[in-house]
């Protein structure tokens, strides 16, 4: 089922998700609504946040843009970064490794806005996969972008907090625009 997606001014958006303790059949099928609204909305990751839910657990899948290319390593060893996909990732632990990397981010919650956002170019993540189970990956490229993105968001942090003074200065007309008409929408409900 596609969700509705919660837009930047939402307050949701700015909390930080509770673990995720027993993955419930509720859970199962809030992973199948959260990638089905992601695939609608052509992105490529999406956080419990931006679908209404405060928890810690997000999708992604980076297999459609194809010109801007991922790194996988399993247990040290290089991996097809595709065939690791969909990915899911509850109560996720990132490492930020290697150096930082300025790169092109746009976000589901902030319709038509984008920027370049300055991030760690590889990470070492640890979560628990949809079965509840325990896994760890390195990740490199639009992967490691995605992952740092999307767990920024479990934590209620989002793209505009890491923009440089000046991107987001230019930017803060649309986003005040956004945030009133977002309230507006809320309130009127
Ligand atoms: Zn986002």
């Amino acid at each position: 089922m596609i969700l509705p997606v919660t837009q930047y001014g939402d307050p949701v958006l700015r909390k930080k998700g509770a673990r995720i303790e027993s993955v419930t059949s509720e859970i199962h099928q809030l992973i199948a609504d959260m990638f089905d609204t992601m695939r609608e909305a052509r992105g490529v990751g999406l956080a419990a946040q931006q679908v209404g839910q405060t928890l810690q657990l997000t999708v992604i899948d980076v297999r459609g843009v194809k010109e801007r290319p991922s790194q996988l390593w399993i247990s040290g060893q290089p991996a097809d970064a595709d065939s690791f996909m969909p990915l899911v990732l509850i109560n996720p632990v990132v490492t930020p490794v290697g150096d930082r990397i300025s790169g092109p981010e746009g976000c589901l919650s902030f319709p038509e806005m984008y920027a370049d956002i300055e991030r760690a170019g590889e990470v070492e993540v640890t979560a628990l996969n949809e079965r509840g189970e325990p896994f760890s990956f390195r990740a490199g490229g639009l992967l490691a972008r995605a992952v740092q993105h999307e767990v920024d968001h479990l934590n209620g942090i989002l793209f505009i907090d890491r923009m440089d003074a000046e991107t987001f200065r230019g930017l803060k007309t649309e986003l005040e625009a956004l945030q009133a008409a977002t309230r507006a929408a809320k309130a009127g409900r």
